[in-house]
């Protein structure tokens, strides 16, 4: 079966209509920084970057007024603006998934605007992509944690945002990951939806990080993933930093119970089997997490992307706390049983970590 990328649907009011490059186009439009950011290199570089855009001083990066007092509405405005600050917490969270801790790293946030993003869940509309300047400042606690450990532990750096749109800003992981296999000790490790792994192919990694590669099928990523790369670009990219030696895996997440499920996710492993490469099948990992979301979340969509489809279902979907809402555990259970035999038909050579 070729892979071709699919036709666009309707995205409703979605400002990113062009996803065949897997980058928003138009952004950033402004940018909001702390004046303390500029005297970091990396933010000296993204003046000179960014020097014909408006530059908004701000006091706080975690308070920006202007953007906290919007309606709902100007959410897909808001993700067009590229916040600048300095990252002040530094805390570690123990994890017990793929990785040992997830840490916070160079960014928060992100441009894309998936409709069931779990940041809206920390940040409200305030979702938009932010950048910390002191890079060393993290990179080197990050080692130093490293070298401590009783073992080699595994370290998330992309929990709260998508690194690899952030390195078309910034230019981050190839340093980061060059630094890690250095001076690093056990793993680094990110997800991402976006598809720009160029710069990262002829690095030097040591096989020290891994790289999970996000994937949905084209029809919910058209339809929930705006700003995103489609699937099509996500599985050339998979297998490409495969082919160069990072140890690579697959989140399929979230998984969304629309109508005719079934007949969407069967297809698409279909799909992930024939063009998956042998090396990534024979190497790499499953992570399944089923989708999960909010009040917040519901809030925002509506007014922001009122044509959009709705992802809160009250027959299939229950409460469980804080205004949040997860599959029923019979639903959830059935479309964990179906993934897991499809699965076993498709792809059962490769392991499945979880199921969530
Ligand atoms: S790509 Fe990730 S971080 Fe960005 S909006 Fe989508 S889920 Fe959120």
């Amino acid at each position: 079966m070729n892979i071709q990328p699919e036709q666009p649907l309707s995205l409703g009011s979605s400002p990113y209509p062009d996803q065949s490059i897997g980058k928003p186009t138009g952004f950033p439009d402004a940018v909001y920084y702390e004046p303390k950011a500029l005297a970091f290199p990396l933010g000296k570089q993204l003046k000179r970057t960014y020097a014909e855009l408006p530059w908004i001083e701000i006091e706080n990066h975690n308070n920006i007024p202007e953007m906290r007092k919007s309606p709902n509405s100007a959410f897909p405005k808001l993700k067009r603006h590229l916040i600048i600050g300095v990252r002040k917490t530094h805390k570690y969270v123990p994890n017990h998934k793929v990785s040992d801790y997830l840490v916070p790293y160079t960014s928060s946030g992100c441009s894309a605007m998936c409709l069931y993003c779990y940041l809206v869940c920390h940040y409200n509309k305030c979702a938009y992509l932010r950048l910390f300047v002191n890079r060393e400042d993290m990179l080197d606690r990050l080692i130093r944690h490293s070298d401590k450990a009783d073992s080699p532990m595994t370290y998330e750096i992309g929990s709260n945002s998508d690194l690899v749109l952030e390195n078309t800003v910034t230019g981050n992981l190839p340093w980061t990951i060059e630094r890690f296999a250095q001076d690093g000790r056990g793993f680094i490790t990110f997800p991402t939806k976006f598809s720009l792994v160029e710069p990262l192919l002829p690095l030097h990694h040591c096989g020290k990080t891994v790289f999970r590669m996000s994937l949905n099928p084209e029809e919910i990523i058209r339809k929930t993933e705006f700003g995103t790369a489609p699937l099509v670009s996500r599985i050339k990219a998979l297998n490409e930093m495969c082919k160069s030696g990072y140890p690579v895996g697959i989140i399929i997440a979230p998984v969304i119970l629309l109508p005719d499920w079934k007949n969407i996710y069967g297809r698409f492993l279909e799909l992930l089997s024939d063009e998956l490469s042998n090396d990534v099948k024979e190497s790499s990992f499953i992570e399944i997490i089923l989708m999960t979301y909010s009040y917040v979340q519901n809030a925002i969509n509506t007014d922001a992307f009122p044509n959009a489809v709705t992802l809160y279902n009250r027959e299939h979907m229950t409460g469980r706390g804080k205004g949040k809402y997860r599959y029923r555990e019979p639903v959830r259970s059935e479309a964990e049983v179906f993934l897991r035999d499809k699965l076993s038909k498709t792809l059962g050579c490769m392991e499945i970590l979880y199921v969530v």
